[in-house]
């Protein structure tokens, strides 16, 4: 794990030294992580503040947040619109982080009201199972995608939709595999999100985090990616930036691959699907009982794994209905909100499922979608 730099820029002059409480505690904690302070006349800084990114300082401009941000977090916001399931209670404390710097504020911020603090993105692969998320959420959408040589710097909450475009426009391949799978950079990276044989950490360079304290590179291999896993997934961990390094081939054939990728998605995902994507893990092989083995078609096994979607069509998954959530009828692990579908539904129609699958294959299923 290498360290980034971090440049701690004071924007309120006028107000130097700071006096309101809120101020003077957030600039407190904020100094405990910064190597450097800054101080910048107001008016001044933006450019400033822009050329130390570009220098691979990470800069955090958290006076000038003290006073804006206790009235950018929202409180009992409901979280249907968040997730693309559709389901959702309320977030007691909620708040949109539209850069890297925001999660950082918004964590300290956390820790210093002692509240816990939770992070999602796009919202495609979580459920919101609960009538109240307690403490803070912090809902990371949005950034920047800064230029290399040989890839990209991106923000944790920029669409990985929006890369892919952008890279294949700039000439890059690497990415077009994972065409149309929705939701964020930063989300991707959690999981190891991937698609028809490939997956986001094939160009991970390094990953930066926050880790509570500090700022922190973390290297693709340090990632410890696996399949739908990463490091990240274990510890509690905020991804601020990704590092991306991708190959410079102007070939048409990326493109094509794209085209013909979203084409598909679009027809098995319409833009009206309420759904987290898969909901369960596809199972390796080698992780079965001889019992399984033995009744398990061989035809269906994909790169070593069984998909969840077989096991679960053979236990009748596929059209089954429990209140309002319905398992497609040409995917057995495509579980869709229909009609207003509840907590109570999602829960009932994956455990009666998951027995069955236990039942017949001696196979636990591991849910792919992540509560909250
Ligand atoms: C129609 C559809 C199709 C899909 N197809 C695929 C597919 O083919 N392959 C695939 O892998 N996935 C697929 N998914 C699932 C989903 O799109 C991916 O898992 C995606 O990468 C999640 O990104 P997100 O920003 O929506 O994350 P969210 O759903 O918001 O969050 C997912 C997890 O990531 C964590 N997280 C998010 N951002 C951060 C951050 N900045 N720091 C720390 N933790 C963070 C959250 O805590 C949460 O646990 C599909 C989903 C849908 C709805």
């Amino acid at each position: 794990m290498g360290k980034q730099e971090t440049v701690l820029v004071v924007q309120w002059i006028e107000r130097w030294p700071p006096k309101l409480e809120i101020e003077v505690q957030l600039l407190s904690r904020a100094q405990k992580i910064a190597d450097r302070i800054l101080s910048i006349p107001v008016g001044g800084p933006a450019p400033l503040v822009g050329k130390l990114g570009n220098c691979g300082f990470h800069v955090i401009t958290h006076c000038k947040y003290a006073m804006e941000y206790k009235k950018k977090i929202k409180k009992n916001i409901s979280l249907k619109k968040y997730s693309t399931l559709g389901i959702g209670g309320i977030a007691e404390l909620f708040f949109l982080a539209k850069k890297p710097e925001d999660i950082i504020s918004a964590v300290l911020w956390a820790k210093k009201k002692k509240v816990p603090v939770k992070i999602f993105a796009g919202g495609s692969n979580v459920f919101f199972e609960k009538k109240k998320v307690e403490g803070l959420l912090i809902c990371a959408r949005g950034g920047k995608i800064l230029k290399k040589e040989r890839g990209y710097i991106v923000d944790s909450g920029v669409s990985l939709d929006l890369v892919i475009k952008k890279s294949l426009r700039d000439g890059y391949t690497g990415l077009e595999s994972l065409t149309a799978i929705p939701g964020t950079i930063g989300g991707a990276i959690y999981g190891n999100a991937g698609a028809y044989g490939h997956s986001i950490s094939e160009v991970v360079k390094r990953v930066q985090i926050f880790n509570g304290k500090r700022t922190l590179w973390v290297s693709g291999a340090a990632s410890k990616f696996g399949y739908r896993n990463s490091i990240f997934k274990r510890r509690s961990l905020y991804i601020l930036r990704v590092e991306i390094l991708l190959k410079k081939d102007k070939n048409d054939a990326a493109a094509d691959v794209s085209k013909k990728i979203r084409a598909i998605r679009n027809k098995k995902y319409p833009p009206t699907l309420k759904c987290p994507g898969s909901f369960f893990k596809n199972i390796f092989v080698k992780d079965i009982s001889h019992k399984a083995k033995k009744i398990i078609d061989s035809s269906k096994i994909v790169e070593g794994k069984i998909p969840a979607g077989y096991l679960l069509e053979s236990v009748g998954a596929k059209g089954m209905v429990v209140g309002g959530m319905r398992v497609m009828d040409y995917h057995g692990n495509l579980f869709v909100n229909q009609k207003n579908a509840t907590t109570y539904d999602v829960n009932k129609i994956t455990t009666t499922l998951k027995k069955r699958v236990k039942r017949r294959f001696d196979i636990d299923l591991e849910e792919e979608v992540m509560r909250f």
